[in-house]
């Protein structure tokens, strides 16, 4: 996760690849994602939020010295020790909860992190602090501003945006269907605010958490997005279906789907159809509530 603080889209955010800054969104919106947070087998969001809140308040009561915080680090990845859905990645003990009523994940080894008075400790992390300052997960680069925006606009807990704006091959493949379907791109601000637009894309994002089509290989929810090839997501076996390859062959791909049958494949599509159709409706009703 690196530090730079949270940026706004206009104009574009040097400090940052792409140019917006996606880590921390607001008090209760951020991602820790690249820091291990969703390597767990029990990943539900109750379940990381009592890891996290356990972790800050156990690293509270430790003094901010080398040994003091590697006897932290020591301590937490024995307790912490546990098959993970993705072995060979590091589940970091230092991510807590940040911010004022601690509503959000965060590096407490951050210099701005309570108790840290401004020295920046993740030099004593397992990445060291180069890394922790300067990763940026594959989203960074592929997304174009416009579809990171919409993210960070729809998505008002912690939980769900850091499981989404990691899937940049799943964002790349709804909005590229969103956007086929209505000739022109998805602006930010027709989904920002509390209308059916927002909520019926908040739906869509959802899928990530309740797709009922997952192939038994699936390691969610969290996904393996670093580019060194060792968890591909398999196929769709469209022959072994006797179907031809599906329209939305990008988003069942990318949200790891495997059917039984010809006719589940048909019932996924027509799920993933009548979720765009909605939010195509509520994008025009506004556009047309705009206009008047
Ligand atoms: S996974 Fe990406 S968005 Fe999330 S904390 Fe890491 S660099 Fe930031
Ligand atoms: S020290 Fe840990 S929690 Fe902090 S940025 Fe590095 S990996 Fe993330």
């Amino acid at each position: 996760m690196n530090p730079v603080a949270p940026g706004h889209l206009t104009p574009p955010d040097p400090r940052v690849p792409g140019g917006v800054y996606l880590c921390q969104v607001n008090d209760t919106v951020a991602c820790g994602a690249c820091c291990g947070l969703y390597n767990c087998a029990a990943a539900s969001r109750g379940q990381l939020q009592q890891l996290l809140a356990r972790r800050t308040a156990q690293f509270a009561g430790v003094a901010r010295n080398a040994d003091a915080i590697d006897e932290f680090r020591l301590t937490l990845e024995r307790r912490e020790h546990a098959e993970r859905p993705y072995s060979d990645f590091y589940v970091c003990p230092f991510l807590g909860l940040i911010g004022p009523r601690r509503s959000r994940p965060g590096c407490l080894l951050h210099p701005l992190a309570d108790g840290n008075d401004g020295i920046d400790y993740r030099g004593l992390s397992f990445y060291g602090g180069l890394a922790c300052r300067d990763y940026f997960c594959p989203s960074y680069r592929n997304l174009p501003a416009a579809h990171k925006a919409v993210v960070k606009a729809v998505c008002t807990d912690w939980y769900l945006y850091g499981l989404v704006v990691t899937e940049d091959r799943l964002l790349s493949a709804i909005f590229a269907a969103i956007e086929a379907r209505r000739g022109r791109p998805l602006a930010p601000t027709e989904v920002a605010g509390r209308g059916p637009a927002r909520d019926r894309m908040a739906e869509l994002f959802a899928l990530k958490l309740s797709w009922p089509y997952r192939g038994p290989g699936w390691k969610g929810p969290g996904n393996y997005f670093f580019n060194d090839g060792l968890h591909p997501c398999s196929p769709i076996d469209y022959g072994e279906l006797n179907a031809p390859a599906s329209l939305h062959d990008p988003t069942l791909h990318a949200l790891g789907s495997s059917f039984a049958s010809r006719r589940e494949l048909i019932a996924a599509e027509a799920l993933i159809e009548t979720m765009l159709d909605r939010l195509l409706r509520a994008l025009a009703s506004a556009a047309e509530i705009a206009a008047h």
